[in-house]
């Protein structure tokens, strides 16, 4: 199978120069090669979605909403097709890609109230005979670049608010499972989207830099590891254009001694192992406040022990395999680390025995982790759970609050004056209460703090409007000829 770029609301016909290999992690094999874009294909993207720009602008509200709406209803429609496709390239069992799914529907119905929510300010009389009053327009051609994670709900907490504003796009998505952004861009040409408007180019740091670098491309939103986010945000803003760069993380929860330990022990599980760990928002270390790590570690042993690993096709499993072998070797790397830095292996899940060539890493749990090793400092981003002993709540806090990442972390404890103290006091962006993956609705906006984010706009939401926007202030006065005169005074309100 051969998976190619979208490009002018068509499949591109071209032969390419360079092509990746796509797996299905479940069996190891290569179920479809990819075409890498060149700088042509990325020239063609950009000067397709330039092309359609300026009538996708003068669309009205009202039919670019009904193009949402419709695309809404497509996206329901297919939503166990589209799933289907997650897990054959992701990896991520099939009831895991569906929850993808849904999020990624509220991001295009809060998209859908587009006309509402462009609206904008109107001050009658500012000055005498004066009004004043601002318009939001959108800014152009701008491109989204997106991991292999979350292959359908990434794009989409860009893609409807970018063309709800009234931009083009050209979508790079991540070249270890791009199938569903094809499938996304042509459920958006069913639903009545110009050709143009949407474009997706494949392929790696070769797309990525062109369209840093194209001069046509007015905005960025990239979302990924931290080192590329970085990398990101610096060329395009020395390229004059704005930028969001959400990067990786690693999200603390913290468990204080009056928590309900089953329910923390239940979230630690479910949010450290969901989707392998491949999750920005997965829950990768506990910071278990003393004295509860002996019982807390013991229940969440426990739990893990139930977990059933396999094909992600199969209703029956609940984690699926890693997403390519490199991926499985260097997260294997990290426990063989946690080992010799001297990390307790509570459960080792190297040596799982799941039928098939897949890339298998069973759920693997470290206690008694310090804050030098590396299993501690580095995003791992698999099915590996590390646990911290804090003597206190405020050595648990300055522990989440000395680390670089900044993305999501959680509290679990029934004393709300403590909660409410930790909401205050710690330095992250997404926190839950109770709550172990605090993804926000999508009429709040997505991002974190640190080395989580580069740029000042999260994703989604009133800021992923707000970015895909700029706004003008018009001031203006209809005066009677009488009113007329030279005045070389600064103008003043009166
Ligand atoms: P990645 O950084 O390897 O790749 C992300 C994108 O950048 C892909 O499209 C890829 O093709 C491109 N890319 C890779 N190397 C590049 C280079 N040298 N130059 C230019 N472009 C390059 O990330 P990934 O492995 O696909 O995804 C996992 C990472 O994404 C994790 O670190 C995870 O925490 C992070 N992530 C963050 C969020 C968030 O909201 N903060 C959400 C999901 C994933």
């Amino acid at each position: 199978m051969r998976i190619s770029h979208w490009i002018d609301g068509k499949h591109w016909a071209g032969v390419a120069d360079r092509t990746g290999e796509v797996f299905d992690p479940a069996t190891g094999e290569v179920r479809a090669h990819v075409d890498f874009a060149g700088a042509g294909q990325v020239e063609e993207a950009v000067a397709a979605a330039a092309r359609a720009f300026p009538g996708w602008r003068d669309t009205s509200l009202a039919a670019r909403s009904r193009v949402l709406f419709a695309f809404r209803e497509l996206l329901t429609a297919r939503k166990d097709e589209l799933a289907k496709i997650i897990t054959s390239e992701h990896g991520k069992v099939e009831s895991d890609a569906a929850g993808e799914i849904a999020r990624a529907i509220e991001n295009v119905e809060y998209a859908c109230g587009a006309p509402q929510l462009l609206k904008g300010g109107f001050s009658e009389n500012a000055s005498r005979g004066v009004d004043v009053y601002s318009i939001a327009q959108p800014l152009g051609v701008v491109g989204v670049i997106s991991p292999f994670n979350f292959p359908v709900m990434v794009p989409l907490w860009f893609v409807p608010n970018a063309i709800a504003c009234g931009n083009t796009v050209v979508l790079k998505p991540s070249e270890k499972d791009p199938s569903a952004s094809v499938f996304i861009a042509e459920l958006f040409a069913e639903a009545g989207l110009p050709d143009g408007v949407l474009n997706v180019v494949h392929g790696d740091k070769v797309a990525v830099d062109g369209l840093l670098a194209h001069p046509a491309v007015q905005a960025v939103s990239f979302v990924g590891s931290t080192p590329i986010a970085r990398y990101v945000y610096e060329t395009g803003t020395s390229h004059g254009k704005r930028v969001q760069a959400l990067g990786g993380a690693k999200n603390h929860m913290v468990v204080l001694p009056d928590a309900d330990l089953d329910l923390a022990a239940d979230a630690a599980v479910s949010a450290g192992f969901g989707s392998a760990g491949e999750r920005c928002m997965a829950v990768s270390v506990v910071v278990a406040v003393e004295p509860v790590a002996d019982e807390l570690v013991a229940k969440i042993t426990e739990r893990m022990a139930g977990l059933k690993v396999g094909d992600g096709r199969d209703p029956s499993s609940e984690m699926g395999p890693l997403v390519t072998a490199a991926h499985r070797a260097k997260v294997q790397s990290y426990v063989d680390a946690g080992v010799a830095e001297g990390a307790e292996l509570v459960v080792d899940g190297r040596d799982i025995a799941v039928e098939g060539g897949g890339f298998w890493l069973g759920p693997t749990l470290f206690d008694r982790v310090q804050p030098e090793m590396s299993v501690y400092r580095e995003e791992i981003f698999g099915p590996v759970l590390s646990v911290v002993r804090a003597g206190t709540y405020d050595g648990a806090l300055e522990l989440v609050n000395a680390n670089a990442y900044g993305n999501g972390t959680a509290i679990f404890t029934n004393d709300g004056r403590a909660a409410r103290r930790f909401q205050n006091e710690v330095e992250v962006g997404m926190v839950g209460l109770n709550v172990p993956i605090p993804v926000p609705v999508g009429y709040y906006s997505f991002g974190g703090w640190k080395d989580s984010l580069f740029g000042d706009s999260h994703a989604y939401g009133p800021e992923g409007f707000h970015f895909f926007t700029r706004t003008k202030v018009v001031t203006s006065r209809w005066p009677d000829p009488s009113q007329g005169g030279v005045n070389l005074g600064f103008p003043r309100n009166t």
